[in-house]
């Protein structure tokens, strides 16, 4: 049965570790890195679900996933190149939080708010307190959509989407299914990798009760993310026939070697998730010591060319400012 109620993954946000002391206590961190880490969580705040903690190594802080959320010194080391906007969003705004780069596809910036800090996040400096399609409960946006007789698929992203509450994305979705020249509707999400419970059963009606074809896509950097509980958690969507796919970052120190990306696929795949694309770091300033050149990206990826069918292998990409389309690398 999927939990009715949505307390469960609710009340696990709000419990997330917000205090740099709290997670350093709980991962046996050494004390060593806590001063750094305060400073470094000045300019873009910890955030990590107790659930993700606890898939980690304790006393390791060069953990792959624990690299992905700890604040570190490496951040406040300026990278010529390493900018507060690296995709150009702010340019693509046509209204608060609507981003219409690409052809046909448009998407949401539905809440500003997210489950994690992921310290390589492109949007890291977004300004979403006056951009979020959400504000306004929507009618711009859908506004804009109505008008929008080439748009086919509306995305909704973020921050992360999932983090409201169903009832307002229930209401958001029936309204999008009134648009008639939509066929789908992406999801692009990390949270349910995080907490699970966040698929819960009006999630799943949400999702397939309208006419637009639901396509869902997650995050994943690493294969330790994927835990039994997210498998178990995603038999309801599997048993529906949605499109479950993954986007993951390239990052050093965290998924840079063919065993590790040849693992992720694998991983994904066993729990229904096809990968989608490996992004190259965007190059958010704070973020450069995860950069990998390009070169090295590419070799990794043949590498896992090599050892695993086609539909395994990820669309190796870049964003870049101006682009009609992801740019493919290979
Ligand atoms: C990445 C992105 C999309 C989706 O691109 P796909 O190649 O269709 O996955 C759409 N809009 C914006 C603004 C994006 O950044
Ligand atoms: S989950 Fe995505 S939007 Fe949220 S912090 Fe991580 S990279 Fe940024």
């Amino acid at each position: 049965m999927i939990p009715r109620t949505t307390t469960s993954w609710q009340q696990q946000l709000s419990e997330a570790f917000t205090r740099v002391e709290d997670l350093f206590a709980y991962l046996e961190i050494p004390g060593k890195l806590m001063p750094q880490a305060q400073r470094a969580s000045r300019d873009f705040a910890l955030r990590v679900p107790r659930s993700f903690a606890s898939q980690m190594e304790k006393g390791n802080p060069e953990d792959p996933l624990l690299l992905q959320v700890l604040p570190r010194a490496e951040e406040l080391v300026e990278h010529p190149g390493f900018i507060t906007d690296p995709v150009g969003d702010r340019d693509h705004t046509e209204a608060p939080g609507v981003l219409h780069k690409y052809d046909g596809r448009i998407l949401l910036i539905a809440t500003g708010a997210c489950g994690v800090h992921c310290r390589y996040c492109f949007r890291r400096h977004f300004p979403y307190g006056e951009s979020n399609a959400g504000k306004d409960q929507w009618a711009e946006s859908l506004e804009l959509l109505s008008r929008s007789p080439d748009t086919r698929e509306v995305i909704l992203s973020g921050g992360d989407p999932l983090t409201l509450s169903d009832t307002r994305i229930a209401s958001l979705v029936k309204a999008l299914n009134e648009i008639p020249h939509l066929e789908r509707l992406r999801i692009h999400s990390r949270l349910p990798v995080l907490v699970p419970e966040r698929i819960t059963g009006d999630m799943v009606d949400w999702l397939t009760l309208g006419r637009l074809q639901p396509i869902l896509v997650f995050h994943v950097n690493h294969p330790r993310e994927i835990s039994e509980r997210l498998t178990d958690a995603l038999a309801p969507l599997r048993a529906r026939g949605i499109t479950l796919l993954n986007q993951a970052v390239l990052l050093r120190g965290v998924n840079d070697s063919p065993e590790t990306l040849c693992d992720l696929s694998e991983v994904l795949f066993s729990s229904g998730i096809l990968p989608y694309y490996l992004h190259m770091l965007d190059p958010v300033r704070g973020s450069g010591h995860f950069d990998l050149p390009e070169a090295r990206a590419k070799h990794l990826l043949n590498m896992v060319r090599r050892r695993l069918p086609g539909y395994l292998v990820p669309r190796l990409v870049r964003e870049t400012t101006g682009a009609p389309s992801k740019t493919p690398l290979l």
